[in-house]
């Protein structure tokens, strides 16, 4: 039976695996998630029959309870309320943690109070781990949460001596894991994993007040990535190989999409973690010179008329306005017209990972026309119009131009090399980083003001009556 059941566990793994590098593409990234659904589903089941099960009831009950809840909120989630499920998803998978490395500390000292012998200093470490890293990403998710979705503010909250109070801490907890550790038995072991509890959630609570509401998609993919770690170390504390290998692989994934966006934003983590971007940003760096042109939809629908290439860069904005249906609808009249169309797509543009990616997946763009920033930069100067919908940092020439800018050194769509840029926004107000933008005073750039929507689909009457 136990060969049978590590079997599994493998083709589980396996399955895992495979599921993940399937997510990698939007082509198979349904199916990639089906596969990794379906090693779950294996490992859940085979788990069953590997330990002594207490009761059938409450599992089932459990399973369905949960399963329910599950299916009605992914149904009923929005699309762009989707950062905000990931999060309390990463909550709920710390919060599991916690409560089974609980739960083995109240086994082991049931059995120490009868007189038995108490948990093995490498048990008690990781039950410690597993409450630790649990606690601070169930808190930690529940303010990612609430900040979101706007329950509570969400400019960053800082605070004078904020990170010497985290040190001291950490410090303390750090203390209290060690003593526990070494004597989990003792008498005022319970004491110490109670407070050790506690303190998690507020180190969890204290490490994401800092942070501001629009970097929250970095500090969810954070708070996977340590909802993983949690796993890997609750499957340490019951010995379950497959939970050691699923912790451990959303742990990495986690901290390898961390990795991927702070790059495209050019910030290392800890000025995501520790700066409180947001709370103090104003519009620094050169005063752009030059004249801003505005165009009506009329003489905007004459440019993309004798373009043969057009390169639309959606942004923020887009999913502001819920565009993307109108936005592929006007590429299929650009296309019928005999242009090339694409989509040039930057890693950070909108507010979570991939968050253009899924829209325009939504609106059914063809997947061979979406193009990375690495893809389409190079030969930008050959497209005869980029149409800007509702993006601005990724597309600020600041960032190459200007070293006193906060963007200085962020890669960006050089929309600005193109032949002729139309940007459609609704004022002249910054983006995110609340930064002027130099791109809008270019020679070569219209402004076409009003909401993203509106304006296409006014360009998408010029075409048609045309
Ligand atoms: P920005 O936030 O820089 O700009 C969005 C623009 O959209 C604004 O200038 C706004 O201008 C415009 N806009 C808003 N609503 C509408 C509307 N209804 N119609 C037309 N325009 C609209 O967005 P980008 O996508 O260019 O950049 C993303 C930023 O977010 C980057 O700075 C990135 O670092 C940051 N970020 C991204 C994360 C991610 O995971 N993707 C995570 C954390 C941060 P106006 O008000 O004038 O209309």
């Amino acid at each position: 039976m136990q060969l049978f059941i590590n079997l599994v566990y493998i083709l589980s793994s396996v399955m895992f695996v495979f599921g993940l590098k399937m997510l990698s593409s939007p082509a198979t990234a349904r199916r990639g998630n089906m596969l990794s659904a379906g090693g779950m589903g294996l490992a859940v089941i085979v788990t069953l029959f590997d330990y002594q099960v207490i009761s059938w009831q409450y599992i089932l009950i459990g399973v369905v309870i949960g399963g329910l809840i599950g299916f009605a909120s992914a149904r009923l989630v929005g699309m762009t309320s989707m950062p905000e499920m990931v999060a309390l998803l990463n909550g709920s998978g710390g919060f599991a943690s916690l409560l089974l490395g609980w739960a083995e500390f109240q086994r082991g000292w049931t059995v120490v109070q009868g007189g038995g012998e108490q948990l093995s200093v490498f048990t008690a470490s990781v039950i410690a781990l597993a409450i630790l890293i649990g606690g601070v990403t169930t808190s930690g998710s529940v303010i990612a949460w609430a900040k979101l979705s706007e329950k509570i503010g969400g400019k960053p909250v800082l605070f004078p001596g904020q990170q010497v109070f985290n040190v001291i801490l950490l410090i303390v907890i750090v203390a209290c894991g060690i003593m526990f550790s070494i004597n989990p038995g003792a008498s005022y072991a319970y004491t110490l994993i109670i407070a050790l509890i506690v303190l998690a959630l507020v180190l969890g609570v204290m490490s994401v007040i800092p942070i501001g509401g629009a970097d929250m998609p970095v500090v969810i993919s954070l708070l996977n990535s340590y909802s993983g770690l949690a796993a890997c170390a609750a499957g340490f504390v019951i010995i379950n190989n497959v939970l050691i290998v699923a912790g451990a692989l959303v742990g990495a994934s986690g901290i390898i999409l961390t990795n991927i966006m702070c790059k495209a934003m050019n910030r290392s983590l800890a000025n995501v973690l520790f700066s409180g971007f947001g709370a103090t940003t104003s519009g620094a760096g050169k005063q752009a010179e030059g004249e801003v042109k505005s165009v009506s939809a009329e003489d905007a629908y004459f440019i993309l008329e004798a373009a043969t290439s057009v390169a639309f860069v959606p942004g923020y904005g887009l999913a502001v306005a819920q565009a993307q249906h109108v936005v592929r609808e006007l590429g299929e009249l650009l296309e019928d017209n005999g242009a090339e169309v694409r989509y040039a797509v930057h890693p950070v543009a909108g507010r979570m990972p991939g968050h253009m990616n899924v829209l325009l997946a939504e609106a059914n763009v063809p997947y061979d026309q979406l193009a990375e920033m690495e893809e389409v930069n190079p030969n930008i100067e050959m497209v005869d119009v980029c149409v800007v919908v509702g993006a601005n940092d990724v597309v600020n020439p600041a960032a190459r131009e200007d070293n006193t800018s906060p963007l200085f050194g962020m890669p960006i769509i050089d929309v600005d090399k193109s032949r002729t840029v139309i940007v459609l926004k609704r004022s002249m107000n910054p983006g995110f980083a609340g930064v002027q933008n130099p791109l809008f005073f270019k020679e070569n750039t219209r402004m076409l003001f009003g909401d993203a929507k509106d304006s296409i689909q006014g360009l998408v009457r010029e075409f048609k009556d045309a």
